[in-house]
């Protein structure tokens, strides 16, 4: 049976806890911030060594969607949901049942979408019990997995990223280093290799690195060295805090820009640790917002085009790039100011 407890968090409106044993169920959700809109965010699955470490997760990521959501100009505000459990063994349908319950018992305070380790065919189960889920497949009358966007909008703040540093909005023959070929790298890789970019990647599941060495022409490298690719853009595209004081000093590339959430392992030095260096960092939430635009306008709005959209991503990067170098700021901590400034409206 679900169990469900209540956290008392500073700053969140609301923390649970959920665990069912009979399907060896363990996750928490946070909602960050109701303020312009429903709380949106993905369910990450993934094999936290403790509870402690899955709870610091989850806040911060449902953080970073109120933040995403705001500088982005949605009316929505920001949630996220983990399961302890690794996605490759731990993910049973009986699993994805009990995080349905879980999200229907707090009664739409929190939308849930894919985040890693979930496919758009796992929130078609979880949403067997629940409605208040967006992403599920074409077939079970959602908009499908959103990471197409997310990677078109990456695309577009790279163009700005690179009109910023380097004068011109080119990718053709620019090098850019991926980490993580997952759901969004692998599309980013696509539409790189389109527009003609020289591209190295890593990822944990030497499987992945395979299938895209056989799909475009990339490098495979070690897990330890893709950060320390002589590249123009080094792109995250796994998980969070690979911007840290032992991985900045080792950056080669001008620009990071990446879909993975909260880059920086300590969001107060890291971002001016790499302004020293003169790396440019497009905050991640402006240029991974593509995903929850994706569900906004499709499932929220009910309106099919996104281009408009996915160009907002362009302007915004280059309104905060533009703002952090008048005022000598990392952009990261120029997009908080900005996103804090619409919260607060
Ligand atoms: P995914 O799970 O499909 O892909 C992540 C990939 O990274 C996997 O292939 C995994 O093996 C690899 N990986 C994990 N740790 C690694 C490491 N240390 N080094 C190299 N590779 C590693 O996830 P995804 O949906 O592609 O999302 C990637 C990131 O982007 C996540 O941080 C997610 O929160 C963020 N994001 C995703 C979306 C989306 O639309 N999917 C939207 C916004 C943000």
């Amino acid at each position: 049976m679900l169990q469900v407890t209540p956290l008392k968090i500073k700053g969140f409106e609301l923390v649970v806890i959920g665990k069912d044993s009979s399907s060896n169920f363990h996750a928490i959700i946070a909602v960050h911030s109701t303020k312009l809109g429903p709380s949106l965010g993905g369910i990450r699955m993934w094999p936290y060594t403790s509870e402690k470490d899955a709870l610091q997760d989850v806040l911060r990521l449902a953080e970073a969607m109120t933040k995403k959501a705001a500088i982005s100009g949605l009316q929505m505000g920001g949630g996220k949901a983990v399961i302890i459990g690794d996605p490759g063994t731990d993910k049973t349908r009986s699993l994805l049942c009990s995080m349905g319950e879980f999200i229907d018992s707090l009664q739409g305070k929190y939308l849930a979408a894919k985040d890693s380790g979930i496919l758009p065919e796992d929130l078609d189960i979880v949403a067997e019990k629940t409605r208040h889920v967006t992403g599920t497949t074409d077939k079970h009358g959602g908009s499908g997995d959103p990471s197409l966007a997310t990677a078109k909008g990456i695309l577009a703040g790279m163009q700005a990223a690179c009109k910023f540093v380097l004068g011109t909005n080119t990718l053709k023959g620019r090098v850019v280093a991926i980490q993580g070929v997952g759901q969004v790298g692998w599309n980013l890789g696509n539409l790189l290799t389109q527009q003609g970019t020289k591209l190295f990647v890593a990822d944990l599941q030497p499987s992945r690195v395979k299938q895209v060495q056989r799909s475009w022409k990339a490098t495979g490298v070690p897990l330890s060295k893709i950060h320390q690719i002589q590249a123009d853009i080094f792109a995250p595209c796994a998980l969070g805090g690979i911007l840290n004081a032992d991985t900045i000093p080792h950056l080669q590339a001008k620009i990071v820009a990446g879909a993975a959430n909260n880059q920086f392992f300590d969001e107060e030095q890291d971002p001016y640790r790499l302004m020293k260096r003169n790396i440019l960092h497009v905050p991640d939430y402006i240029v991974n917002a593509g995903g929850l635009i994706h569900l906004y306008v499709h499932e929220i709005l009910h309106q099919q085009r996104l281009a408009p959209w996915i160009s907002n991503i362009e302007r915004t990067v280059h309104q905060v790039l533009s703002a952090s170098f008048q005022k000598q700021l990392p952009p990261l901590i120029m997009a908080n100011q900005m996103a804090l400034q619409r919260l607060e409206l």
